[in-house]
């Protein structure tokens, strides 16, 4: 049961975490959301979640590169809310460039953001759920938490990274009725992705509509990118009653990419 639940997404301004936020606030939860955004774009969208659901919608600015705006964005959503009952771990970002010419501080950006963020946001709100007896911890890994591609070396590690603390938070909190699943999308089309076909379409002079198709050809037998609509039902399907023996699994949603 979804209903009244209170249910936080890092990096839900835009994208999949904003198609994730959105789902839950139409089965009748409570959210927070968090990211970039210029203010009052955020805004009209927190005011739009509050006035199309009928929920109550937060939005903290903490940048999850700080466990210290991590720490104060958990506490600041458990008093607002008085718990948080689920969890999503979606904040990231992209670098691409060959290992030996991979820029230092974007691998520490890519790790801080993708993988350690989730180490923080679990250690803040884990004793929570714990002392509630009830929780769900969701990561938004990757088709590169599974496989790899060239270019992305701390994205695939820091993805990698994140499906092994799915797996360790879910031993952890099995006897607390707390459960632990990292979702594996493919290729979605959020600004994210857009910029990756953005660069193909400068490389190659071709249309962006002929580089999107493919960019998705390349990597998934299915040429069809999934949605941020299609993410949100998957998740809140794991945040549900039917999901409560499933934990520690990893959720591949990639049109067959991690089936070849
Ligand atoms: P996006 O760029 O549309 O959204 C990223 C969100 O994260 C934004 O809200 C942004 O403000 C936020 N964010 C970035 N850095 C942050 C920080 N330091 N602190 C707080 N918020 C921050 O990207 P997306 O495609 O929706 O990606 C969401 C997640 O899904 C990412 O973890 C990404 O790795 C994963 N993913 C995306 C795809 C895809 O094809 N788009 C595929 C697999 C996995």
């Amino acid at each position: 049961m979804i209903r009244g639940k209170s249910v936080l997404v890092t990096g839900s301004t835009s994208g999949i975490g904003l198609g994730i936020v959105r789902a839950f606030a139409a089965e009748g939860a409570n959210v927070t959301l968090n990211g970039f955004g210029d203010p009052g774009a955020v805004e009209q969208q927190r005011r739009g979640i509050e006035e199309t659901f009928g929920v109550a919608a937060a939005y903290s600015a903490a940048d999850v590169t700080k466990p210290d705006q991590i720490a104060e964005m958990i506490s600041g959503a458990e008093n607002t809310f008085g718990a948080i009952d689920v969890l999503v771990n979606n904040a990231g970002i992209q670098f691409v460039a060959e290992v030996e010419d991979f820029p230092v501080e974007k691998w520490d950006a890519v790790i801080a953001t993708n993988l350690s963020a989730a180490f923080h946001t679990c250690r803040c709100a884990v004793p929570g759920m714990k002392r509630r007896g009830w929780g769900r911890i969701i990561n938004i890994a990757s088709a590169h938490g599974l496989v790899a591609s060239a270019g992305k070396a701390a994205y695939v590690a820091a993805k990698h990274g994140l499906i092994g603390l799915t797996k360790v938070v879910a031993i952890e909190t099995a006897d607390h009725n707390i459960t632990c699943n990292a979702i594996c999308p493919g290729w979605v089309m959020t600004p994210l992705v857009a910029g990756q076909v953005e660069t193909r379409a400068h490389a190659t002079g071709k249309p962006f509509d002929e580089a999107k198709r493919e960019f998705v050809a390349e990597k998934q037998p299915m040429a069809r990118y999934t949605t941020p609509e299609d993410i949100g039902a998957l998740a809140v399907f794991l945040a549900g009653d039917a999901a409560g023996t499933i934990t520690g699994a990893s959720y591949s949603i990639d049109g067959g990419w991690t089936a070849q």
